[in-house]
């Protein structure tokens, strides 16, 4: 019997789908319209296999907030007609892309897989050919007609993570990403092994998509020697609502009064400041050591063991609802599409 399985693939540029230019011999974006000819092995899927091209197609350094805008609507426009979607999407803001539209899409219901590769498909060596044949059959999965992943997802190399929960920390291995505080949800080799306890379940809820992003946040990474003037300059950005401030550990910052007392004004006056770990793994805990402790008294909130990529997404979406800032508070502490561990 002919499998009924509808799969959306978006193409919204990278290395993927990349040749060398001919003048420049620099990599710049191909058009999808001939992935058939690199991939003439997608023809034999049983599943309905359709295609959409963003356009124009980007290096994903250049992603915006506006992108994912129209990537979220895309998905709402045809989520009903496809059982899945695969977004091919460059590595580089990839973390960033699916946190957000981690986000963007409550109720989800249905896998959105992102990947990409590091060389690109008409290279004979490359990843990519692997990466998107893997996303094609993960976004297809479904056991007994509920689909395996219905969350937002990125698959690279040989294991399928939490899309929310990634980081791009390699630019050169295959494995590309690193999910640092949560275990993958599906690792491929000759069988793909799905862990189903630790996916999220379907609710069955009516799909909805948020698409009113607050752009009024930043980051501040510390460093040994972080001068007031830097620490001043981030927190008096006009109109800036929320600061990611990346600390050391877990969650420690200088003790030093002028950076308390200037963070703490800045509270007062309104401003959200978010405590989010520099290291790749394990959890801010505020009041673990000394360093942190000022930061618990004046207001500062903990990210537990959130991603900076993660915690950008979800300031922008949480503030872009225009919840007053207690709410937004509780939920900066609370998990709301599987981006942390909240510890007790
Ligand atoms: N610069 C490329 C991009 O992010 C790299 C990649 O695709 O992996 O679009």
């Amino acid at each position: 019997m002919e499998d009924k399985t509808a799969i959306l693939v978006i193409y919204t540029g990278g290395t993927i789908g990349m040749i060398k230019d001919a003048t420049t011999g620099a990599l710049k974006p191909f058009n999808f319209d001939h992935i058939y000819d690199q991939m003439p092995i997608l023809k034999s899927f049983q599943y309905q296999i359709d295609f959409a091209s963003f356009e124009p197609l980007i290096d994903s350094s250049n992603m915006k907030p506006s992108f994912w805008v129209k990537l979220a609507m895309l998905i709402e426009q045809h989520y009903e007609q496809y059982d899945g979607f695969v977004v091919l999407h460059g590595s580089d803001t990839m973390a960033y892309t699916a946190s957000a539209i981690s986000f963007m899409l409550e109720n989800l219901n249905k896998p959105v897989v992102f990947t990409g590769s590091q060389l690109p498909m008409g290279v004979i060596r490359t990843d990519g050919r692997e990466n998107f044949l893997a996303a094609i059959e993960i976004a297809a999965a479904k056991d007994d007609n509920v689909a395996m992943v219905p969350e937002v997802s990125i698959f690279f190399e040989n294991q399928l993570m939490r899309g929310n929960r990634t980081t791009k920390f390699n630019a050169e291995r295959f494995n590309a990403f690193v999910s640092g505080n949560y275990p993958p949800l599906a690792e491929v080799g000759v069988h793909i092994r799905y862990h189903k306890q630790i996916i999220l379940r379907p609710n069955f809820k009516k799909l909805k998509v948020h698409t009113q992003l607050d752009f009024n946040v930043s980051i501040l990474k510390l460093f040994p020697g972080i001068s007031e003037n830097v620490v001043c300059s981030t927190l008096n950005i006009p109109g800036l609502k929320a600061l990611i401030l990346e600390t050391f550990g877990s969650g420690n910052a200088p003790t030093d009064a002028w950076f308390i007392n200037n963070l703490e004004s800045a509270i007062k006056k309104g401003l959200i400041v978010y405590n989010v770990t520099q290291c790749k793994s394990g959890s801010v805990e505020i009041g673990k050591y000394e360093t942190s402790i000022d930061l618990g008294r004046i207001g500062v909130i903990g990210g537990f063991d959130i991603t900076t990529e993660s915690a950008l997404a979800k300031l922008m979406y949480l503030i872009g609802e225009g919840y007053p800032k207690e709410r937004i508070a509780e939920l900066l502490h609370t998990s709301i599409r599987g981006e942390m561990t909240v510890q007790a």
